[in-house]
């Protein structure tokens, strides 16, 4: 029997059936009150997990498609804009500002490193700056950067704060307004278990009024146009929308909901630790800094004689469970566990043993069983917590 590869990687997610069952339903026709009521009730989810009295918007599009978003409609060219660069997804927002002649200030971390809120004051001191884009979890690294330390510098600085959500929010605690986030950017594919292809946006007044301002090209991704269209009685999309996947997304919304921020978050944290507990019980070593709070992703470092991208090709091949592979300076160094989304505690306990024989079958030193209790002593410590 060809069984489907299990998702252990940090998006896309596995999906849950539901999800897949409503999204495999009929179409909603994208125009009149069926769908106005599946977009406000989207939209309604997402503010709520964003923490946000703003707008939401809904793209259909991957999360760099919000990405470039925020950076078209807030900047016009030869704006300067400062960009911490910690990582990999540090890079690529860095990219698609200077893609649209953006000043891009850059500050370059060695990965694995957490942005220092510091450097980001003095670099905005530097010279009139018009915003920061930033990650909140670096994905490439599994670092989850301050982002409430970086709201006190944007703020003080009268700088738009633009945050890549795209791998925390529903994994890690996260505030918008109280944080002073101007624009955050979601991706349907993370830890909300929906299938790839939605990204969503939050819009602050400041970023609403930078946004009449500024003037980058824009069409597809025009803000103002999806707001007209929001606006209407009942509620439309400018463009033809990915209706299913809209109805997939209202239903892993719902599943969260129903959930409760509170226990998928302590969910995500119970998950995290075992995984890495796990892992250092077989004698690897972590990477990133602020492990206690990497609760998205888990970066290990690959031991001495073996090839992380090997071992993650190999954990495939026996055993259908798909890690994924460090990147840039990490790659063959560092493999990476994604435990964002939908998981549970035999999901990470299955990862860890298919880690285990597999290390094993690569003739490193394993004592059978090590990670699999680890991880064990820790779902029993938490179910003993109050
Ligand atoms: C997954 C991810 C993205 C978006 O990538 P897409 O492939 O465009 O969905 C961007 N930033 C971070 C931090 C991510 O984890």
């Amino acid at each position: 029997m060809e069984r489907p590869e299990i998702l252990m990687t940090p998006g896309p997610t596995q999906v849950p059936p539901e999800v897949l069952q409503a999204q495999g339903g009929p179409l909603v026709y994208h125009r009149g009150p069926g769908y106005g009521r599946l977009l406000r009730e989207v939209t309604t989810g997402l503010k709520a997990m964003l923490k946000t009295e703003g707008d939401v918007l809904v793209f259909t599009a991957s999360g760099t498609g919000g990405l470039e978003s925020a950076v078209s409609n807030l900047f016009s060219p030869g704006d300067r804009v400062v960009v911490p660069v910690a990582g990999y997804f540090g890079d690529r927002f860095a990219r698609i500002a200077e893609a649209f002649h953006l000043d891009v200030r850059r500050i370059e971390y060695d990965w694995g490193r957490a942005t220092v809120p510091e450097d980001i004051a003095a670099a905005v001191a530097e010279a009139p700056t018009k915003g920061v884009l930033a990650q909140h979890s670096e994905t490439s690294t599994g670092v989850v950067h301050d982002i409430e330390a970086i709201g006190h510098v944007t703020r003080e600085a009268d700088a738009l704060l633009v945050v890549d959500v795209i791998s925390s929010v529903g994994a890690v605690p996260y505030e918008g307004d109280a944080w002073g986030v101007d624009v955050a950017v979601g991706g349907s594919q993370k830890a909300l278990g929906a299938t790839p292809g939605l990204s969503f946006v939050s819009v602050s007044d400041a970023a609403w009024a930078a946004s009449r301002e500024a003037t980058s090209p824009r069409f597809y991704f025009d803000w103002a146009a999806y707001k007209h269209s929001y606006d209407l009685p009942d509620p439309e999309s400018p463009w033809t929308p990915a209706i299913s996947l809209l109805l997939g997304l209202r239903e892993a919304l719902r599943l969260y909901q129903e959930e409760g921020e509170e226990a998928v978050l302590a969910r995500h944290r119970v998950l995290s630790r075992a995984t890495k507990e796990g892992v250092r019980a077989l004698g690897l070593d972590l990477d990133g800094e602020h492990l206690d709070r990497a609760w998205a992703v888990t970066a290990v470092r690959a031991p001495e004689g073996i090839d992380g991208n090997e071992l993650v090709a190999k954990v495939r091949a026996d055993h259908g469970i798909v890690l994924a592979p460090g990147q840039g300076p990490l790659k063959g160094k560092v493999f990476r566990i994604g435990h964002l989304g939908q998981y549970d505690r035999f999901d990470i306990i299955r990862c860890l043993a298919a880690l285990e024989l597999t290390l094993e079958a690569m003739g490193y030193p394993v004592k059978r069983g090590a990670a699999v209790a680890a991880a064990e002593d820790v779902f029993a410590s938490a179910s003993a917590a109050p």
